[in-house]
């Protein structure tokens, strides 16, 4: 992470590119089916839920100022990351685009005034 600490981020786009660079070189490609992508996509969050294990919320609120622990959680973010763009490249999914129009369902299915400060899902609103 510190190398690109002072670059700006990169992009999506280029994240996929660099991604596809390192699937392709070591003839990766045939082992990313989209059904492998699903269930690596799930195990690695399963790998962030396993930092959390046993833990109440104060326990790990106080272990993410142990830098070791900090760092899993980075690394384990960006598996998840790099997973969810292995399988948006393999099926055409636009992420960005999808994220964004998942933003404007959310902000219809959860008005401000009947939302505000309760956990209801949108259909108990
Ligand atoms: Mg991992």
């Amino acid at each position: 992470m510190k190398e690109s600490d002072s670059s700006p981020p990169p992009s999506l786009a280029g994240l996929t590119e660099r991604l596809l660079a390192f699937r392709d070189a070591r003839d990766w490609r045939q082992f990313h089916t989209v059904k492998n992508l699903m269930l690596s996509l799930a195990l690695e969050a399963a790998e962030v839920m396993e930092l959390a294990q046993w833990k109440t919320d104060e326990q790990v609120d106080a272990a993410l100022a142990d830098p070791v622990l900090r760092h899993r959680l980075e690394e384990e973010c960006a598996d998840v990351l790099l997973y969810l763009l292995l399988l948006a490249e393999r099926t055409g999914i636009d992420l960005a685009r999808a994220a964004e129009a998942k933003i404007a369902v959310n902000e219809a299915r959860y008005p401000i005034d009947k939302s505000r400060g309760n956990a209801r899902k949108y259909n108990e609103l």
